[in-house]
């Protein structure tokens, strides 16, 4: 008997609790149970970057629902709908129990012992043989802070390999490296508590309706108040976000540097920078004047499509507003140009001095709920406490915190990111991939060629989840994992605010905690220090969490001064929390000196254009010693456009209900009735072009691959094509569905991050009477692991007899 305070799926963001400037966000706490709790625990949501609190409804030993935490700086007791409803992931029947590992072919159950041990052998051999340089990880950015700080040691101390990044590389190294490049180090310079106060707010590449929700009801409540922000929306769909738009600006893909370099030329050109705040805290500010000259309103159309006046109105509203407050997501972190183009949103609060005031933020979001952690705990391509990997000075610093020689700590080149890691594999070079948390067989783009890699004979794969995704049914081991609510660590959101959640009721079965594997490995590996002792010398969250701190003091987010017990009070706390700042920090850089002095910086930077690195040198020659650096970037094409064969752009995306390969959100009946399968989106002009009706199949093709979707038509500019990327073979083996079966292998030179937002394709109605082409070599794989899940899964295993696409089902979608 389900109890919940507000219908969350048909009314997305709730009632309207209006604010006005400065007045506090008024709290409303959201609840839904399903059965009357006999306690509650403290946790966090794990199903966007959002990081709202909340508790978490337990009886007999089970989790029956979730409350807001009213106290919380982050959500002031709202969840969305994710949050109220994802927590029944944890209580679905098919979660993984017990290891497994693939003997004559096939996925059989086995003991931990026996599990850990050929994960072990294995390791020592291909070290033995090769190095640690033969094996790698591709991490999550959904494990919690603690886990990421041990699996982050034991690659860069106890291995040595320097092949480490995790799905962060897809969804936040943009925002990570555009902020480098501006100021430094990784770190939101705002916080959420900007949107309070601001006057105007701009979201570039980001439909914050839909992936923050709660963040979107902040926002929603200031324009339900007195004196409402402005809304400046780019992006080239016409989404819930852009419905309150006072200017919508609808870019082709691939086109966002042209459209900031047109906003910048206009601010300029209307005399509006800030001179002072330019030549005492900045350094580039000459190249970009020279560079946006000529990025006049119709020049600007001509390359993006943009209406030259739409252009005008919003860069009046930027030279002109007293505050500001960005957002930038895939829509520019997936594109081509990411970094440059998240960094000309840098610029313009550069050039206007809007920073380090109330009121005035950036804010490079996150996709991922503990993608922040994944950066500063080194568990991606940085090191830990935003280090720099080319200065000896920290590279000692880990040594000496960590006990072991300087070169045991890979640094001679730059930490491998994610594409390159695969790329290896493919090549056999990398011949053990660990993968934890993540599902790159639906993720990751161009996924014929990700299967392959993972089907290779000769590569040895381990993936570490708590169900049996599209990755683990490829795996050669599959250790099972307990979920959020099964475990007790801290995470990070967007906002810089840490949080704690609380271990509420055991994960099932024989399922553990990823630390508990982490340290489980690091043991039988018997990794030791210089002193003979244990490398890692904690066995337990709250113990990795002090080891954490230390790594931490004297960096951008120190967190000394931060205890589980400090977290446990009430609320997430932003960092730097430490003796100058016990009780966090809300907003950086308030003194307007920035951490970009050589001896400090967590990069000497890159080229935008090339992503040729900066040396030593060079940086320290012209060392902007705390000045914010703006750098400046000309509009470049994308590396595949539509031509005659393929006269389509296509574009991939999020909805409101799912989060990622909906592992967790499709495991949600309400979740799953309110989004039950992917579509593809065109416009009334194509739909009329190709003699397309609502809900007829289409079949989508690029030079990859190929999908079969229902047809949705309108709000979307025409020739582009829209899918959600969320849907895999899991539940629906019928039809090939993934968005990223078409995706192209490409990936920005500076943050390397792939580009999911544009690939040239073709469309045509689909015959159902036409048989049903396997997405590659999935169908054949999955044959090999359906004797393991009875029932549900392997009744809908890819492996299974084609049925052709099912009738339509209720869909919720925006437009
Ligand atoms: S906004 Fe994000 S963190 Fe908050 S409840 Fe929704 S999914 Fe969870």
């Amino acid at each position: 008997m389900t109890s919940e305070t507000r219908n969350s799926i048909d009314d997305i963001w709730g009632e309207r609790t209006p604010h006005g400037p400065g007045q506090d966000w008024p709290v409303r706490v959201d609840e839904r149970v399903s059965e009357t709790p006999e306690h509650w625990v403290r946790g966090t949501c794990v199903l966007c970057s959002n990081g709202c609190g909340l508790d978490i409804a337990v009886k007999a030993g089970r989790i029956v629902g979730v409350r807001g935490l009213a106290t919380d700086v982050t959500n002031h007791g709202r969840l969305g709908p994710k949050g109220l409803h994802g927590w029944e992931a944890n209580n679905s029947p098919d979660r993984l129990t017990r290891p497994l590992i693939r003997k004559d072919g096939q996925l059989q159950e086995a003991s931990w012992d026996e599990a850990m041990d050929l994960i072990v052998q294995k390791s020592k051999a291909i070290i033995e043989r090769r190095t640690s340089l033969g094996i790698g990880f591709y991490t999550s950015g959904q494990l919690f802070l603690e886990e990421y700080y041990t699996l982050g040691v034991i690659g860069k101390a106890g291995l040595g390999t320097p092949h480490m990044d995790g799905n962060t590389r897809l969804c936040t190294a943009t925002a990570a490296a555009a902020l480098k490049v501006s100021f430094g180090s990784d770190g939101q310079p705002g916080g959420y508590e900007d949107l309070d106060t601001t006057d105007c707010v701009m979201h570039v590449g980001h439909n914050i309706a839909s992936q923050q929700t709660v963040l979107w009801s902040r926002i929603l409540d200031r324009l339900a108040g007195p004196h409402p922000p402005k809304v400046i929306v780019i992006d080239p769909r016409r989404t819930f976000t852009a419905e309150h738009a006072t200017v919508h600006l609808t870019p082709r893909v691939g086109t966002n540097v042209a459209v900031l370099n047109g906003l910048l030329h206009l601010i300029i050109q209307a005399g509006k920078i800030d001179p002072e705040f330019l030549q005492a805290h900045t350094v580039g500010y000459d190249e970009l004047k020279k560079t946006v000259e000529r990025y006049t309103p119709e020049y600007v159309e001509e390359l993006s499509g943009v209406p030259a006046a739409d252009l005008r109105r919003a860069g009046e509203i930027l030279a002109n507003t007293r505050t500001l407050v960005s957002t930038v997501l895939q829509g520019v972190y997936q594109s081509m140009q990411a970094t440059a183009a998240a960094v000309q949103v840098n610029n313009i609060h550069l050039i206007r001095g809007l920073i380090g005031k109330p009121g005035s933020g950036i804010l490079q979001m996150n996709g991922q709920p503990t993608a922040q952690n994944t950066r500063e705990a080194g568990a991606d391509g940085d090191l830990p406490g935003f280090r720099n990997w080319g200065n000896p000075e920290h590279i000692q610093q880990l040594a000496t915190l960590w006990n072991v020689p300087f070169n045991k700590i890979p640094h001679w080149s730059p930490p491998t990111h994610a594409m390159q890691i695969w790329r290896y594999a493919e090549q056999g070079s990398i011949e053990m991939m660990w993968i934890q948390a993540t599902n790159p067989a639906v993720s990751l783009p161009e996924l014929s060629r990700i299967r392959t890699i993972l089907q290779k004979e000769e590569l040895f794969v381990v993936v570490q989840d708590a169900f049996l995704t599209e990755t683990a049914q490829l795996a050669d081991v599959v250790l099972p994992a307990a979920l959020w609510g099964e475990k007790t660590g801290t995470f990070t959101n967007v906002s810089r605010t840490v949080h704690i959640s609380c271990k509420a009721v055991e994960p099932p079965g024989e399922a553990r905690s990823d630390l508990d594997i982490f340290l489980d490995y690091a043991r039988r590996m018997d990794f030791r220090d210089q002193d003979g002792q244990p490398l890692i010398k904690w066995n337990e969250p709250e113990g990795a969490f002090e080891a954490w701190k230390k790594c931490t003091r004297g960096r951008p987010c120190d967190y000394t001064a931060l205890s589980y017990e400090k977290l446990l009070a009430g609320s997430g706390i932003p960092w730097p929390v430490n003796a100058e700042h016990p009780d966090g920090t809300v907003r950086l850089y308030t003194d307007f000196v920035f951490p970009t002095s050589a001896d400090y910086a967590e990069t000497y930077g890159h080229d935008l254009e090339t992503g040729a690195a900066v040396t030593a040198e060079e940086y320290k020659a012209n060392d902007p010693n705390g000045r914010a650096m703006i750098k400046a970037a000309e509009h470049r094409e994308p590396h595949e456009v539509p031509d005659e064969q393929y006269p389509l752009w296509l574009t991939t995306g999020r909805q409101v209900y799912h989060f990622h390969t909906r592992t967790k959100t499709g495991r949600s009946k309400e979740l799953q009735d309110a989004a039950p399968d992917a579509f593809v989106q065109i416009s009334t002009q194509d739909a009329e072009r190709y003699g397309i009706e609502n809900d007829d199949w289409i079949q989508v093709e690029s030079r990859r691959g190929l999908v079969i979707e229902r047809a949705l038509i309108g709000n979307i500019e025409p020739g582009l094509v829209f899918i959600p990327w969320h849907y895999g073979s899991w539940d629906d083996p019928s039809r090939p569905r993934a968005a990223n079966e078409l995706t192209i292998t490409e990936w920005d030179p500076v943050s390397k991050q792939p580009h999911f937002k544009y690939a040239a394709v073709k469309i045509s109605k689909y015959d159902a009477r036409d048989a049903i082409p396997q997405p590659g070599l999935l169908g054949q794989a999955v044959k090999a692991v359906q004797h393991l899940v009875s029932g549900e899964i392997s009744s809908r295993s890819p492996g299974s007899k084609a049925q052709g696409p099912q009738p339509k089902t209720s869909q919720r979608v925006e437009g």
